[in-house]
C-alpha cells in the first residue's frame, strides 16, 4: 500500500476527525496508488495516523476512510459500515419505517463520498469520489444485505465527480425497473419518486419533517409555496388545511410531476391548489404589485453558492427573494425561509434574512421575531468533527 505523508502540522485536523485532507497538507506520496485506491496517512515525522481513499484530480487529495490504522479497508469494511449507518436510522423513532429514507449521508456515516436513499424496496446509490468509485460492488453488496431490498439503481450523475476525473455513471446495479410507477407515502401523503430523472436520488428527503410542520401551521391559511419542485410542501398543506396553496417552480417537468402527485392523494381538495410556473424573483414582484397577501410562505430554493467562494452573490439572492416573500406576507403570518448552500452559515443566513427584514420593515412597518431554527431531518445527521455537512438551515419566521 502506498503511503501518504503530511507536512508538519498538517496531522492535527486528522487528530480532529476531519476526514479530508487537502492537496496544500500532502508532502509527498510513496509507492503507487491509483485514483481511489487506499493509502495509509502518516505525520511529517512518520506516525501512522489514518486510512484514506486516494484521488489525484481532486483538491481534496484524499478522503478518510477509517482512523484506525489497523483496520483493513475492504469488503468486510463497507459491510460494516452500511450495517452500522442502517441500524443508527432504525433506532431513531421518527426514521424507523419510512418508506423515504436517507440511509447513508457520505461522511457523516463514516463513508466519503457515498450517499443511498431508500424508497420502498429500491436503494438509489450516489458516489461522488474516487473512493467510493472504486467500491461500488461491496458498498451495493452491503446495502441489499443490509436492507433487503431488491433493486439497486446508481445516480451518480452529479457535476462534482468531474472534479474527481469521474465519468457519469447511471443504471441498475441489482435487479431491474418495476413496471410499477415508485411512490413513497410521507407524513400520509403519497408522493412518486422519478429516480432515473428527478433531482438528487429523486426527491428531496432532508425537508421531511419540515414538511410535516407546514401541516401542523397550515391550517385556514393561505400559502405560497416557492421553488415548489414536486409539490411536497404543497401537499402536506393541503393536508393540514390550507384555504389554499399556491406553488410556483420555473420548472414545468417538475410541475408536472407536482400536479401528477396531487391527483394520488384523493383525499386532498384539488379545488385548493394553484400553480404558477414563472421565475420566482419576478413572479413575487409581480404578486405585490396585484396586492397579493399570504398567511404561510415557504421559499426553499436551489443551492446559490455551491462554494463559500460564491457566498456574496448567494447573499444577495437570498435576500432579494425574503424581502420580497416577507412583503407578502398579511400581518401575523409565517414565513419558513431555508438555505442549501454548504457555503452560508446558519449565522450568515440569519443575518441575511435579519437585513431583508429590515428592508421589508421600511416599506410595511412589519417586524419579524423567529420562532423555531429548522434543520434537515434525522437520516441526514451532522458528523460534529465534520461541519461541512450541515448544508440545510431554516428559520421560521412570525410577523406583525
Ligand atoms: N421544496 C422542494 C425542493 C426544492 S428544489 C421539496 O421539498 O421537494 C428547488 C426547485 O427550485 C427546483 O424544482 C427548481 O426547478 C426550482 N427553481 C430554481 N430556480 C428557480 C427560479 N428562479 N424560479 C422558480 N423556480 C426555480
Amino acid at each position: 500500500m502506498a503511503t501518504l505523508t503530511l507536512h508538519p502540522g498538517k496531522e492535527r485536523s486528522v487528530r480532529r476527525r476531519h476526514p479530508w485532507l487537502f492537496s496544500g497538507a500532502v508532502a509527498q506520496l510513496d509507492g503507487r496508488a491509483r485514483p481511489g485506491d487506499t493509502v495509509d496517512v502518516v505525520s511529517s515525522d512518520g506516525r501512522p495516523l489514518a486510512r484514506a481513499a486516494w484521488s489525484p484530480a481532486s483538491q481534496i487529495r484524499a478522503r478518510i476512510w477509517s482512523f484506525d490504522i489497523d483496520e483493513s479497508i475492504d469488503h468486510a469494511f463497507f459491510k460494516r459500515r452500511v450495517a452500522a449507518a442502517v441500524a443508527r436510522r432504525a433506532a431513531l423513532p421518527e426514521l424507523a419505517g419510512q418508506q423515504g429514507l436517507r440511509l447513508i449521508h457520505a461522511e457523516s456515516d463514516g463513508l466519503p463520498g457515498v450517499i443511498a436513499d431508500r424508497y420502498g424496496d429500491t436503494v438509489v446509490v450516489q458516489l461522488t469520489t474516487a473512493g467510493a468509485d472504486k467500491w461500488r460492488a461491496a458498498i451495493a453488496d452491503s446495502l441489499l444485505k443490509a436492507t433487503g431490498c431488491a433493486r439497486i439503481y446508481e445516480r451518480s450523475d452529479v457535476e462534482v465527480r468531474s472534479l474527481e476525473g469521474l465519468e457519469p455513471v447511471t443504471g441498475w446495479l441489482h435487479g431491474a425497473a418495476s413496471d410499477d410507477e415508485l411512490v413513497i407515502e410521507e407524513n400520509g401523503v403519497h408522493m412518486t419518486v422519478d429516480i432515473v430523472g428527478g433531482h438528487k436520488t429523486g426527491f428531496y428527503l432532508d425537508q421531511r419533517e419540515n414538511r410535516r410542520r407546514v401541516a401542523e401551521l397550515a391550517r385556514g391559511r393561505r400559502v405560497l409555496n416557492c421553488f415548489c419542485y414536486t409539490a411536497g410542501f404543497s401537499l402536506q398543506a393541503l393536508a393540514g388545511g390550507a384555504r389554499e396553496v399556491v406553488s410556483m417552480d420555473s420548472s414545468g417537468p417538475a410541475l408536472e410531476t407536482a400536479r401528477r402527485n396531487l391527483a394520488l392523494n384523493p383525499q386532498l381538495d384539488a379545488a385548493r391548489a394553484l400553480w404558477i410556473e414563472d421565475d420566482v424573483f419576478a413572479e413575487l414582484r409581480n404578486m405585490r404589485g396585484a396586492g397579493e397577501s399570504y398567511d404561510l410562505i415557504v421559499l426553499d430554493p436551489p443551492k446559490f453558492a455551491h462554494t463559500a467562494a460564491h457566498a456574496e452573490r448567494a447573499a444577495r439572492a437570498y435576500k432579494d427573494i425574503n424581502v420580497q416573500a416577507l412583503r407578502l406576507l398579511a400581518p401575523g403570518g409565517l414565513l419558513m425561509t431555508y438555505s442549501c448552500s454548504g457555503g452560508v452559515s446558519a449565522e450568515l443566513f440569519q443575518k441575511i434574512v435579519a437585513g431583508a427584514a429590515l428592508d421589508a420593515g421600511a416599506s410595511t412597518k412589519m417586524t419579524a421575531r423567529i420562532v423555531q431554527r429548522l434543520q434537515g431531518a434525522a437520516d441526514h445527521p451532522v458528523d460534529l468533527a465534520f461541519p461541512e455537512g450541515d448544508y440545510l438551515k431554516g428559520l421560521l419566521l412570525q410577523v406583525d
